[in-house]
């Protein structure tokens, strides 16, 4: 008789292959902590009878591991040289999960009308347009309340002032709460059987299973498999970097149930 371990179930998660509902065998035996592990997980266990393998292949279950975005800024070229000095380049600090794309060393301040918010993180390599990204929180925070957006859809959004080390700037927008979205590979976009612009059903795989309704899919050859969270969603989802959301459906349309 096999035993299975909640250690055993927790390297399935984090692979990948933790399928809902979990299949084994009426060889197999759970730990009552592995139980309680797909329990508190929302996992139904069904033991495996005969011709149960079409239902396996079926009930396949499609999985995004998440990526939590802080605060952050984005720089075009001249807006490093104003907070920084002439001639100025970004400090690569630490790589983010976006082929490129780094956290640099250097930070920014942030001040609005009420507040402000210190040792806010820029984002490299500098863009073309200058983007600040924050929570709905950090907007109650500094006075500014902007829309929920896509990336680089600035238009009419709230300007703030930014300090670095060597001046400051004041931009007219450019403030923007970044709308939840999935990065992945024309690879991944075959698997998940969507486009560029389709919009994902996904649900935290937490204690919190909060569901995601417009998720939009952002494809691009650089691209790896990322659902892009700000800290306020992750917080009401209990869902960390590295957790996983599970897609259950796909343009408005949420898959049937059947398995
Ligand atoms: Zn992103």
């Amino acid at each position: 008789m096999a035993v299975i371990t909640e250690t055993y179930l927790r390297s399935e998660m984090l692979k990948g292959t933790l399928s809902n509902p979990y299949f084994i065998s009426h060889q197999h035996r759970l730990t009552p902590a592995a139980q309680d592990f797909l329990r508190d997980r929302g996992i139904k266990i069904e033991v495996m009878g005969s011709n149960s393998i079409r239902t396996i292949a079926k009930s396949k279950e499609l999985r995004i591991p998440v990526g939590v975005s802080n605060r952050h800024v984005h720089l075009s070229h001249h807006e490093v040289e104003v907070l920084f000095g002439k001639g100025y380049e970004l400090t690569p600090y630490r790589s983010l999960s976006q082929p490129g794309q780094f956290a640099a060393e250097e930070t920014v301040t942030l001040v609005g009308p009420k507040g402000v918010l210190s040792k806010v993180r820029i984002l490299g390599p500098a863009r073309e347009l200058t983007q600040v990204e924050i929570s709905r929180t950090d907007g109650f925070t500094l006075g500014i309340h902007p829309p929920v957006r896509l990336s680089g859809s600035i238009e009419g959004t709230p300007g703030i002032t930014l300090v670095g080390k060597a001046g400051s700037i004041t931009i007219s927008q450019g403030v923007i709460v970044a709308k939840s979205h999935v990065h992945m590979s024309p690879n991944d976009a075959k698997e998940f059987n969507v486009k560029d612009g389709d919009r994902l059903i996904v649900q935290a795989i937490s204690d919190r299973s909060i569901i995601f309704p417009e998720v939009v899919v952002r494809v691009n050859e650089r691209f790896t498999l990322d659902f892009h969270i700000d800290t306020d969603e992750a917080n009401a989802a209990n869902l960390k970097t590295g957790d996983f959301v599970k897609v259950i459906g796909r343009n408005g349309e949420p898959f049937s149930v059947n398995a």
